[in-house]
């Protein structure tokens, strides 16, 4: 369903999924995953390229599952980086709270972009031209990127087959579901014939993934504090997929040293940290995304 000069590279949650397009005058790469996976991509974008060069890597957005994994390409394979225009002033000031790094319990490699893509550029990747478009709401300046000729949508996390990616609660967070729920307005009216997205297979069954994301802000937006448990939620079992395994009985000391929780529990929740800890688990091990085993709570997954 692909054309071959496109090589989709299927990861996890914790790393984005790399997109390699070969030839036929570069060989572009899109987002890069987590930097402690970082020898894994490098491995698997290396058998794709079979000793071919990389040119250019490029970012979809700026979070740390698609870019942590920048700085050891960059140092493997010499390639520019480049990053949405939006994205720029974060990473040149290495801005941890805005990147959801430090301030989530999240890491990342520090590097240097050496180009922006803006809105409304072209991109030659894989033989096609690629319209850049803005897709803001998970990440106010994520790209999204749309082959016409093909039908092809690379969406990042604006949308994956079963949802997208968080959007924060707070100052603004109705600005961000509109921008959202547009985002996802504007993919429809592309009728993409497949879209690649940064977590899960390509999938070709549009329109249901675009309702499901839809009625999925209508809730968050009814209910401010669902959408901050639903962050607080995801942010805990990604940390659990970086770490591998957190002792139980450490969870309230591991949530103390994660602003974000804190700063959470103290404008929604008013639990402290032993009971949102526990609540958070609870949540989590129900809905089947994390497991208790000799005392650790370690991902499902895993
Ligand atoms: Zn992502």
């Amino acid at each position: 369903m692909l054309p071959t000069s496109i090589a989709v590279i299927v990861r996890d949650w914790l790393n984005a999924n790399h997109i390699l397009f070969l030839g036929p005058e570069e060989n572009v790469l899109v987002d890069a995953g987590y930097v402690t996976h970082a020898d894994t991509t490098i491995r698997l974008v290396s058998e794709r390229l079979a000793g071919r060069s990389l040119h250019r890597l490029v970012n979809t957005h700026c979070h740390s599952d698609h870019m942590g994994g920048n700085a050891a390409v960059q140092r493997v394979f010499g390639c520019p980086i480049w990053v949405p225009e939006g994205e720029a002033p974060l990473i040149e000031a290495w801005d941890t709270r805005a990147l959801w790094i430090d301030y989530a319990g999240q890491r990342a490699e520090r590097f240097r972009f050496d180009a922006v893509v803006r809105p409304g550029d072209t991109l030659a990747m894989g033989g096609y031209e690629w319209q850049s478009i803005a897709a803001p709401g998970h990440d106010m300046g994520a790209l999204m990127f749309w082959n016409e000729a093909e039908r092809i949508l690379i969406s990042g996390d604006a949308l994956w087959q079963r949802g997208f990616g968080i959007v924060l609660p707070g100052a603004g967070y109705r600005e961000r579901l509109a921008a959202a729920r547009s985002t996802l307005e504007t993919i429809r009216a592309l009728a993409p014939r497949i879209v690649i997205p940064g977590h899960g297979t390509p999938f070709t069954e549009i329109e249901p993934a675009i309702d499901l994301c839809l009625s999925r802000i209508a809730g968050f937006e009814a209910d401010e504090s669902r959408l901050a448990r639903h962050v607080l939620k995801v942010m805990l079992s990604f940390a659990l997929m970086d770490v591998g395994s957190l002792e139980a009985a450490t969870l309230p000391q591991y949530l103390e040293t994660v602003p974000l929780y804190g700063e959470y529990d103290r404008t929604w929740f008013h639990l402290g940290y032993e009971e949102l800890a526990r609540q958070l688990f609870e949540d989590l091990a129900r809905s089947g995304a994390v497991l208790k085993r000799d005392g650790r709570i370690l991902p499902a997954a895993a």
